[in-house]
């Protein structure tokens, strides 16, 4: 079963789509429907009624929508791309580490 290591806060880099290339922090993960929300990515426009705008405004807002998570992959700040996730088990603690450099990314 595919199980993601991907979480909140992670830095992350969208492998396919109309947004491929582009980079952003993880701001949600919902692994039930395997799905990601990534800061700046997959920004779509969104009418807005007054009654439901935060500022009382309603019209367009640009926000972004939650995307597969098989789309995206995690950056490594060393290799500089993105890269798989591995695991290193070290006494009782686990970390995710990167599987091309070996860095540790927790
Ligand atoms: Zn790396």
């Amino acid at each position: 079963m595919f199980k993601t290591k991907i979480k909140k806060e992670d830095q992350v880099v969208v492998i396919s789509g109309s947004d491929k290339g582009k980079r952003g922090k993880v701001l949600f993960v919902d692994n039930e429907k395997n799905r990601v929300l990534v800061e700046g990515v997959n920004k779509k426009k969104k009418h807005i009624k007054k009654a439901q705008s935060p500022n009382g405004q309603g019209g367009i807002l640009d926000m972004e929508f939650p995307m597969k998570l098989s789309k995206v992959m995690f950056f490594c700040e060393k290799c500089k791309k993105g890269v798989r996730v591995g695991k290193e088990i070290s006494g009782d603690n686990k970390y995710r580490i990167c599987r091309k450099c070996g860095k540790r990314l927790d």
